[in-house]
């Protein structure tokens, strides 16, 4: 079996798994698994790294494991009756140590630092990251530096702050493109001089991290009996979004399923680059800032963005957009007709499913995913929010009607 990196864009190949671009052309590498013969899972082992296989080569004694990945496939008790979609089931990522699916990057990308002696990461994050970089860092007992925006959301912040990570905020990070380019060339300088991991998660700039993300396409396939028609997955800077593609591409190739689902990118409106792109048939996301309020959505140059058009293009896919009121609606209905607790980001999946029902009057013949990426209590600001009309009174012991 082979493990290989090969240029998205130019399509050059190369061995060498320290580089995190094309040494030709500087395009986005993504790994490719040749001559594959044994089983693509492994039970004897842990979390993530039951799909070492598929996977960067990390020895086993640097394999860190937190309790990541084997999260719960949850079928609809009630929306989908309600929405008319055949079947419906969430894959609960809020279930991961630090609460997110990036666990499952921090996972891989952390151990293979470790793997390969770097003494830190690096990187930069809107909150869920940086919370699962922190972890598994603090796990392996190596420093995380990390530049975060001026007005990054404190509950993210604080969760940062508790792994130990070294935090530093960036005036007019986010906001002011020019900045965003000195930071991360100071990202990458500091990386090149002091061998530190780069720890940003998208595939533009480290592909091996985010071969943890197909092990949620991984773990569908096991737990549906046949694989979903549809993924709805949320999109900011659509490094997520391609790595479920890519977990369901490898499966269909090594024959592991009969059809891949059809995977639809959902964007809030206010930051949507991509589906702008998708709806004008370009295949680079549309320029524009961000006005969206939802937390780890606010990506005006998705780094991931040219794959994922490319992904549509090819027809394995398509992207819609929501409005925000649209989400918190989505975030609400999960929590109060499932019983399922997502943060806004999360619930973006279920809007979009949501819009679809709307305009098509049921999605009878769906057999449909919405990953719901991170739990409720990631964004604490929009929690109080949520349920800052609920009136709960306070009573005497004696009047204690109910
Ligand atoms: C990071 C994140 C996303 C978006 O993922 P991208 O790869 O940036 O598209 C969605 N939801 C949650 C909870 C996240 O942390």
């Amino acid at each position: 079996m082979m493990k290989t990196a090969r240029c998205w864009e130019c399509g050059r190949t190369t061995t060498d798994m320290r580089l995190y671009a094309c040494p030709d052309c500087g395009g986005i590498l993504m790994l490719q698994y040749e001559g594959v013969t044994e089983s693509w899972k492994d039970d004897g082992q842990p979390g993530l790294w039951k799909y070492h296989r598929l996977l960067p080569d990390v020895p086993e004694a640097c394999r860190l494991y937190l309790g990541e990945g084997a999260t719960p496939l949850i079928p609809s008790r009630r929306l989908a009756k309600r929405l008319k979609v055949g079947e419906l089931y969430f894959k609960l990522e809020g279930g991961n140590p630090t609460g997110s699916y990036k666990d499952r990057i921090a996972a891989i990308g952390v151990s293979r630092a470790l793997a390969g002696g770097r003494s830190a990461c690096i990187g930069t994050t809107s909150g869920n990251a940086g919370a699962a970089v922190a972890a598994y860092a603090a796990g392996a007992g190596i420093p995380y530096h990390l530049f975060v925006l001026e007005h990054m959301a404190e509950a993210k912040l604080a969760q940062v702050l508790a792994y130990g990570a070294n935090v530093r905020k960036v005036k007019r990070f986010g906001t002011d493109p020019e900045v965003g380019d000195k930071v991360f060339g100071r990202i990458f300088e500091a990386a090149r001089l002091n061998d530190w991991e780069v720890m940003i998660t998208a595939f533009r700039y480290n592909t091996y991290a985010m071969e943890g993300v197909k092990t949620i396409s991984f773990e569908l396939a096991e737990q549906l009996q046949a694989p979903p028609t549809r993924v709805y997955a949320p999109a900011g800077g659509a490094g997520l979004y391609v790595g479920i593609w890519k977990g369901f591409e490898e499966l269909h190739a090594l024959g592991a399923i009969p059809v891949k689902p059809h995977m639809t990118a959902v964007q809030s409106a206010g930051c949507s680059n991509i589906v702008r792109a998708y709806e004008a048939g370009g295949r680079t996301p549309a320029p524009g800032p961000s006005t969206s309020l939802i937390s780890g959505l606010q990506v005006p140059n998705p780094p991931d963005g040219t794959i994922a058009l490319d992904i549509m293009a090819r027809g394995d896919g398509s992207a819609l957009a929501v409005e925000d009121e649209e989400i918190w609606e989505a975030q609400r209905l999960l929590a109060e007709e499932e019983g399922i607790f997502g943060e806004p980001a999360a619930a973006v999946s279920l809007a979009g499913l949501i819009r679809r029902c709307r305009e098509q009057g049921g999605l009878p013949d769906e057999r449909a995913v919405c990953v719901i990426t991170g739990v409720g209590f990631k964004d604490g600001n929009r929690l109080l929010d949520m349920v800052a009309h609920k009136h709960v009174p306070l009573l005497e012991v004696e009047r204690l009607d109910i």
